[in-house]
């Protein structure tokens, strides 16, 4: 069984890190005199977190196994947006603060202070650049410019970073106060880069092509299951050493001429064995669209599994909560999770419902509940999962662990309404299916 890593220590051990860093600055700080000393200590204090702070969140989506599966990828991916926008606002404070200190050390003003710096201290011309691209990236991670882009546009301006990381490496050793003569302080923060970056082609390059080769993945069917809905069932050798665990999703590259290029990530619609798995996808876009016409035999990158979306095994009755495609995963719990089950299913319209007679069929072979919850809200007069329906759908619904997994929306309303039902927060696992 893969081991997981789980968000407090990860948090805790992130934490660890950035204490280290302030004592790295406190051993190489003799003393702070004046405006110019303050502001300069400043610079290289915020300079030094934004370093460390910038490779952080290169691991943080390494795609690592054990964190994967212990916080999950859509934490992951919210604490890398949330933490991205802390490390940008380090290094802007990091360049203020060194080019206002320098300049007051100097007696000169800031605007020639920094024609200086570019001109005349190593590598420092190459870490401004850095920020210019880092300035960038952020800009296309706004919420308001990155709904105007494509997902690939986005993902691929966003691989800048790397380059970035390696522009503004070399000018730490070669400027920074803390580095400069100390030779152990060099070694271990080269060491943390060097490590995070064999992580990081570990974990993206070498496990998926190793997958690859010793599972040998290709396309067997492709079956309609609604209007805009297709289940793909891949094959491949030895599937159970994947470890993949049912609510758990793979990133999926169809080695085709249009979809080789990008991956996208489907969640597991059945408990794989041995030699097959199922994805189903609802269309959405060009990459969803596509899935349809995929030939039996078409090879298939499969990077994974991901997600913390898992049953725990607490003893406690199930409740699953699905919304439209959020049932995927859920079906895949459905027939694996032990004990008593309800499962919810919400549609707009019957068109939608997919899956149904094998829900029936795992209902009455487990002994299971299973309501689907079909209509618009006008049609039901108010909201279907309101926490009264939800106690009526689930009786002792308090007591129960409860696996959500739908659109934005309805996953914000039912998890209100579940904790005004009276379900702790901590019992209430979700899955988003947006980074
Ligand atoms: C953990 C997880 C599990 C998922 N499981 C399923 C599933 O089982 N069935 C299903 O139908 N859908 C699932 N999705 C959603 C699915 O990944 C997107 O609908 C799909 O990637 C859309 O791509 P597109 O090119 O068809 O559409 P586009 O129009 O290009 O994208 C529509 C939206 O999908 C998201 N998206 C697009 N590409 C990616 C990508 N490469 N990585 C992450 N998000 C992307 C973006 O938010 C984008 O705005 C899952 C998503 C996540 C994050």
């Amino acid at each position: 069984m893969t081991a997981a890593i789980g968000p407090r220590a990860l948090l805790a051990a992130i934490g660890a890190g950035a204490v280290a860093v302030l004592a790295l600055w406190w051993q190489s700080t003799l003393s702070i005199t004046g405006l110019g000393g303050w502001l300069t200590g400043a610079g290289e204090i915020l300079g030094l977190l934004a370093g460390y702070g910038v490779i952080i969140l290169v691991l943080l989506m390494a795609r690592i196994a054990p964190i994967e599966r212990g916080v999950g990828a859509d934490r992951l991916a919210r604490w890398h947006a949330t933490g991205g926008r802390y490390v940008i606002s380090l290094v802007s404070a990091h360049v203020l603060t060194i080019v206002w200190g320098y300049a007051a050390n100097a007696h000169t003003n800031p605007v020639t202070e920094t024609g200086s710096l570019l001109t005349t201290y190593p590598d420092v011309l190459m870490a401004t650049v850095a920020w210019g691209l880092l300035l960038g990236v952020a800009l296309v991670s706004a919420r308001a410019v990155r709904k105007k882009l494509r997902y690939e546009t986005w993902y691929y301006l966003h691989l800048y970073t790397y380059l970035a990381i390696a522009l503004a490496f070399s000018h730490q050793f070669a400027d920074g106060a803390s580095f400069v003569s100390d030779v152990a302080a060099r070694f271990w923060w080269a060491a943390l880069y060097a490590v995070i970056g064999a992580l990081v082609l570990w974990y993206r390059v070498v496990v998926p092509a190793r997958d690859f080769v010793r599972h040998g993945f290709r396309v067997a069917g492709v079956r309609h299951e609604a209007p805009r809905t297709v289940s793909i069932y891949i094959k491949g050798r030895r599937l159970r050493e994947l470890e993949a665990a049912p609510g758990q999703f793979f990133r999926w590259r169809f080695l085709t001429r249009g979809q080789w290029w990008q991956s996208h990530p489907y969640s597991l619609s059945a408990v794989p064995n041995d030699e097959l798995m199922r994805i189903t996808v609802q269309d959405v876009g060009d990459h969803s669209a596509g899935l349809s016409r995929l030939k039996p035999g078409t090879r298939v990158i499969a990077e994974g599994p991901y997600g913390a979306f898992i049953p725990v095994r607490s003893g406690r009755p199930a409740l699953l909560l699905a919304g439209g495609v959020g049932i995927t995963p859920l079906r895949a719990m459905f027939a694996a999770v032990s004990g008593t089950v309800t499962l919810i299913y919400r549609a707009s319209t019957w068109q939608d419902v997919v899956f149904q007679a094998e829900l029936d069929a795992i209902a009455e072979a487990r002994g299971a509940t299973v309501h689907y919850v079909v209509g618009t809200r006008s049609d039901f007069g108010g909201d279907p999962l309101s926490a009264t329906a939800l106690r009526q759908l689930a009786p002792g619904l308090h007591r129960m662990d409860v696996y959500l997994c739908g659109p934005p929306g309805m996953t914000g309303s039912a998890v209100a309404a579940l904790t005004e039902a009276g379900v702790p927060r901590r019992r209430i696992h979700y899955e988003s299916f947006e980074f």
